[in-house]
């Protein structure tokens, strides 16, 4: 991409209603634009942030065994009639009505309709499994959005739902999800550490959250340290008994707020390991049995021909609070610091001196070379000041820099700097490109 051609609207001024760092990085690196309270526009450069965690997000789903579909953002109240959860949900579900007065409302999450799904087509064992996955908006009217797409009213969610004969069977599927979860987290450059949960309105008796630590998180949250470090399954085969790697990771203390037991972790952990922090919630997972498929009657036969409500679990990702979460955890003050795996672009190439010949086509050469090698760079190909263009690589957080100009074309030189540590290097142009491709 070419910055003369791209829409980039990063601004000089620091926001002054945007209280923590990714909200202020996000508006200044002109990623995303408020349309209304907690309602976002996604302009170029956030969007592809967000679709390339969508993508990884994606990518550990399949691998785990999830199916992808996708839903509609709009549901029917009586849908949500049938769980008894239309007035249990409260304010926080924006409800519409259509031009023939029928009760609608924009979807804050998709247990109802997913188990809809599930029973007009799936009637046996023989059915059974299913785990079924979708990435799409959900709309939740939060008393206090804040903290820019961290909490937001529109937002996009990834959501599996799992359908299984018994609890053993269901359990099977938790366990995919929570190791895939630890991958995807592992990917997207993140130390996500899985705590105890609350089930909270969905209920249940089995649940965890994915929590980051970072000091703007809005949950307080305990654990042995050592788990922070514990490095993610990887490659596992999905379909062997996962429970040993569960078993290993939720051997050490670790609990959200509303779980958490004073007396039981300083019994359970030493002094030196005990880690009280604050903590952003990026994933949840729930085992919650029969709540829905009693409700909804989404029954299966079973071989000996009774007839049973299937056991389910639900499993969120917050893939645009996920976009904030990852600035949280990587930033500095001069801007962003994407890892590799979701950078918008992989590298920015300056060019120091747009217009004049030699420089213009040591960048084309520099472009076409990392377009080939499937870089995707940003040359920054505008008339601004060198200074400009510094701090607006800095800014939107780009892993490499290649700093093009005459003065060093002279030379046969090039520089290469790499954002996260500040590290500058001097090369040749057929060195830079070499080293970045
Ligand atoms: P929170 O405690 O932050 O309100 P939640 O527990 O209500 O979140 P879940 O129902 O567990 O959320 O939804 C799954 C995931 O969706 C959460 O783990 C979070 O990452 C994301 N999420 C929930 N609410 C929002 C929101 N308002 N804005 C952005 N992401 C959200
Ligand atoms: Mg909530
Ligand atoms: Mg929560
Ligand atoms: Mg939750």
């Amino acid at each position: 991409m070419r910055l003369s051609r791209y829409f980039l609207p990063v601004l000089k001024e620091t926001p002054a209603d945007a209280q923590i760092a990714s909200h202020r990085l996000m508006l200044r690196a002109g990623m995303m634009r408020q349309e209304s309270a907690g309602i976002y526009a996604w302009l170029p450069l956030g969007h592809r942030v967000l679709q390339k965690i969508s993508q990884i997000v994606r990518e550990e789903q399949d691998r785990a065994g999830a199916v992808e579909l996708l839903m509609p953002t709009i549901q029917s109240a009586d849908l949500w009639r049938e769980s008894n959860r239309y007035d249990a949900y409260g304010k926080e579900m924006l409800r519409i009505t259509d031009r023939h007065d029928r009760e609608m409302l924009y979807g804050p999450t998709n247990e109802e309709m997913i188990t809809e799904i599930f029973r007009a087509y799936c009637r046996s064992y023989k059915d059974v499994p299913k785990l079924l996955y979708h990435i799409q908006w959900k709309f939740r009217d939060e008393i206090r959005p804040r903290f820019g797409v961290m909490r937001g009213r529109e937002f996009l969610m990834k959501d599996t739902y799992s359908f299984d004969l018994d609890e053993a069977s269901a359990r099977a599927a938790y366990n995919k999800m929570f190791i895939a979860y630890l991958n995807t987290f592992a990917r997207l450059g993140l130390k996500a550490v899985p705590m105890r949960a609350d089930t909270g309105p969905i209920g249940g008796d089995l649940s965890h959250e994915f929590i980051i630590l970072a000091e703007t998180g809005e949950s307080e949250v305990f654990c042995h340290s050592d788990l922070v470090e514990m490095a993610a399954p990887g490659d596992v085969d999905f379909e062997g008994d996962l429970q040993h790697l569960v078993d290993q990771r939720t051997a050490l203390y670790a609990a959200t707020e509303e779980m958490h037991e004073a007396a039981r972790f300083e019994a359970e952990v030493p002094e030196a390991k005990r880690l009280s922090a604050r903590g952003i919630e990026v994933g949840h997972i729930f085992y919650f049995g029969t709540k829905y498929s009693d409700a909804m009657k989404a029954e299966v036969t079973h071989p000996d021909g009774s007839s049973r409500p299937v056991h389910m679990g639900s499993y969120g990702i917050g893939v645009s609070r996920l976009v904030g979460g990852i600035i949280e955890a990587s930033h500095d003050e001069n801007g962003i610091i994407w890892p590799e795996s979701v950078a918008p672009f992989g590298v920015g190439i300056v060019n120091l001196k747009a217009g004049d010949t030699d420089t213009d086509a040591a960048c084309a050469k520099a472009y076409d070379a990392l377009t080939a090698a499937g870089k995707e760079p940003l040359l920054d190909d505008t008339n601004e000041r060198p200074g400009g263009k510094f701090a607006t690589m800095d800014l939107i957080g780009l892993p490499y820099q290649l700093v093009i100009g005459p003065r060093g074309l002279k030379e046969g030189k090039a520089e290469v700097k790499i954002r996260k540590t500040g590290e500058r290097h001097e090369l040749s142009l057929d060195d830079a490109i070499a080293r970045l491709a």
